[in-house]
């Protein structure tokens, strides 16, 4: 069945409106670029203990969907805190499973999916502040962290944030390890 572009519209606002998953919202299409939107440094790495990332933005996921985020993989119930002071807002969804919104007071917003569960409640936090633990809930193979930056409703590649942020956390200390990991959503 084909569905008319307006029709087609009209639900994905719908999703957009329903969902706190960028996943859905942009099913229709691949990330955008930057274009003026910019997303400062991080204050804090998304993780605080080890973890294994690369650079997986835009790769294809199911259902026509792309990537829009950095999937960091740890261990369950590996702390995940605050990268920037803001609200903490903790939302559930099939897709992210258990979730974080964290909005900065720039505006920047940061989502956090697949937690093995959260620490208190929504509430504004300082950067640093441990707001949940890794884990695999919602649609995600395996113990990682999905982790996106959006400068508004823009999705930014977090990936040079994040890499910024976590490896200067841990120089000194060990190499990171950069794996690809193709199955995580
Ligand atoms: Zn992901």
């Amino acid at each position: 069945m084909r569905i008319a572009p307006a029709l087609l519209a009209g639900l994905l606002a719908g999703l957009g409106s329903l969902s706190v998953s960028s996943h859905s919202v942009n099913a229709h299409s691949a990330p955008e670029s930057a274009g003026s939107a910019v997303v400062g440094r991080l204050d804090s790495c998304p993780i605080d203990g080890v973890s294994d990332f690369s650079d997986s933005w835009g790769d294809a996921r199911s259902s026509g969907r792309r990537h829009e985020g950095v999937d960091m993989v740890a261990d369950r119930g590996t702390p995940v805190v605050a990268v920037r002071a803001g609200d903490a807002e903790f939302k559930r969804s099939n897709l992210g499973g258990n979730a974080i919104w964290l909005t900065a007071s720039s505006g920047e917003r940061f989502y956090y999916a697949h937690l093995d569960g959260w620490e208190g409640k929504s509430r504004p936090v300082r950067a640093g502040e441990v707001i949940g633990y890794v884990g695999q809930s919602g649609n995600a193979q395996g113990d990682h962290l999905h982790f996106e930056t959006r400068a508004g409703e823009t999705a930014l590649n977090p990936y040079p944030l994040v890499a910024s942020a976590c490896l200067s956390a841990i120089a000194g200390v060990q190499e990171p390890v950069l794996v690809r990991r193709p199955l995580l959503r």
